[in-house]
């Protein structure tokens, strides 16, 4: 495949493998970038921003419409690519197709919504004669980074409401899955889309990042990723908006009185979906005393009908890990708990990039797959005694994305609603639930900002003031 830079598809001789993290075939190349398609893509942009803040909303909305219904009508193909260069199952990949559709039909309906006010001037002595209002309008170029774990889906979340905004936009996907992202674009582009409005360039972060992001003609980074990039990017940035959406190791509290079945089975498909690499993938358990043994043989009985394997059967649950390297670093963290006093249930073991899904106890909070992101198949149960003591726990670790808890009583999930430091608490859900067009993002490391649609727009545009002094009123 291509990338798109200065409305042209373009290939070049240096390129990269993309691979199947299940066999490793190689399933596509992509070029690899230099700091010539660096500066093609940012040239190219500014220009393209030209085009794009002149056009409709209607417009606009159109061409997002457009898009959602071209991924519509080959919805199998898109989630075959996602599930091919990605962890996930073809189940997985299919969800996640399906709320790419979503995501842009929203984008298009909130671009409609972008909306001002009158200011009172007359509010204060001196602005007696003074009518006007604000209008918001969008900031440029903006700079679209994104992970691998949900190939799709968190690149439509970047480029649907960028563009409804007004915006132009340079994607640089992650490098091992760009073709999810690619195929997006030429759905966009499909629809109508200005292709000087978009250029997806594809290569190494690490090489192509810092030209790009130290650039003062972007002038928003929007970053989905891990926190040692997020801080980097931070630290070069310079005077331009940065959106982060980061990790964590999101906690969930299973109260005495909760739906014991719920809460067993949306906790191990919130531990296990996309083999674990997902932000909001549940990753500690605190379970009410009174309830613990039932919660985790239940738990455990579930855990162990997981089938992994081939990505593309219909009977998979789990896929594996993106590489192998990411798989051994988890069996190591397991490793590393296990010496030093934790127990584990179930799984533990490791065959290539095939991670089993590990469930663990006693686990001692110096260990990494207690106090940091695991991003892979594990997850840690806890016994606890009282409320504030687990939404204490809940809140010691320096991240904080969403937060669960499953309860009959009102009182107990309004108190940890209102205590748990988070950007969002689900209540008798696991963490691992998401309305894309819902305020979505974290505290601490685990982000800057908010993004889900009506919530990204606003961070896209600025509001601009229009005062008028009219003397003879
Ligand atoms: P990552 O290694 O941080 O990479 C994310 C993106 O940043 C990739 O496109 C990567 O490019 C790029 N990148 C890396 N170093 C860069 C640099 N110096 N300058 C510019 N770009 C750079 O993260 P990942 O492994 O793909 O994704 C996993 C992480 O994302 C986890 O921590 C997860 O929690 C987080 N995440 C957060 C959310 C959320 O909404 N909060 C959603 C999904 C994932 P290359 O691929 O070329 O290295």
């Amino acid at each position: 495949m291509k990338m798109l830079l200065d409305g042209k598809w373009v290939d070049r001789d240096y390129k990269i493998d993309v691979c199947d993290p299940y066999d490793n075939s190689v399933i596509e190349t992509v070029p690899s970038a230099d700091k010539n398609d660096v500066e093609l893509a940012l040239k190219s942009a500014v220009a393209g921003f030209e085009i794009t803040k002149r056009m409709t909303v209607y417009d606009r909305a159109q061409v997002l419409y457009k898009t959602a219904q071209i991924i519509s009508n080959r919805l199998e193909e898109f989630a075959t690519i996602i599930a091919r260069e990605s962890s996930k199952t073809i189940k997985e990949a299919r969800k996640e197709a399906r709320r790419c559709v979503n995501t842009i039909t929203c984008s298009a309906e909130e671009s409609k919504r972008i909306l001002g006010e009158t200011i009172p001037f007359d509010s204060f002595p001196g602005g007696e004669k003074r009518k006007g209002f604000y209008y918001r309008f969008p900031i440029g170029v903006i700079l679209a980074i994104t992970p691998f774990n949900d190939p799709l889906n968190l690149v439509a979340h970047k480029l649907g409401p960028a563009f409804a905004a007004g915006n132009s936009v340079i994607l640089k996907p992650a490098t091992v899955t760009p073709l999810s992202a690619i195929k997006l674009v030429e759905a966009m582009i499909e629809a109508g889309m200005p292709p000087q409005a978009i250029q997806v360039i594809t290569g190494q972060g690490a090489r192509i990042g810092d030209p790009l992001v130290t650039d003062d003609r972007v002038r928003m980074i929007s970053f989905t990723g891990g926190v040692e990039a997020g801080k980097h990017i931070a630290s070069i940035a310079g005077i331009k908006k940065i959106g982060m959406e980061l990790g964590s190791d999101s906690p969930v509290i299973v109260w005495k009185d909760a739906d014991l079945q719920l809460a067993v089975e949306s906790c191990v498909s919130g531990a296990f979906w996309a083999a674990g690499q997902n932000c909001i993938g549940v990753q500690r358990l605190l379970i009410h005393r009174d309830i613990y043994e039932e919660f985790r043989a239940e738990f455990v009985k579930l855990t162990k009908t997981y089938k992994i394997g081939d990505k593309m059967k219909e009977e998979t649950n789990m896929g594996p890990m993106i590489t192998e390297t990411e798989a051994i670093r988890v069996e190591q963290w397991v490793k590393e708990a296990v010496a030093k006093g934790a127990r584990v249930l179930t799984g533990g073991g490791r065959t290539g990039a095939l991670m089993e899904p590990t469930v663990m106890e006693n686990v001692p909070p110096e260990v990494k797959v207690h106090c940091e992101e695991v991003f892979g198949p594990t997850v840690n149960l806890y016994p606890v005694n009282d409320l504030n003591a687990a939404i204490k726990e809940a809140n010691s670790l320096p991240y904080g994305l969403l937060a669960a808890i499953f309860t009959r009583n009102i009182e107990v999930a309004f108190k940890a609603a209102y205590e748990l430091d988070c950007g969002g608490v689900m209540i008798n859900d696991s963490t691992d639930y998401r309305l894309d067009s819902m305020p979505f993002g974290g505290v601490k490391y685990s982000g800057l900002g908010r993004e889900g649609l009506k919530f990204s727009l606003q961070e896209m545009t600025e509001p601009k003031v229009v005062c008028f002094n009219l003397p003879g009123m």
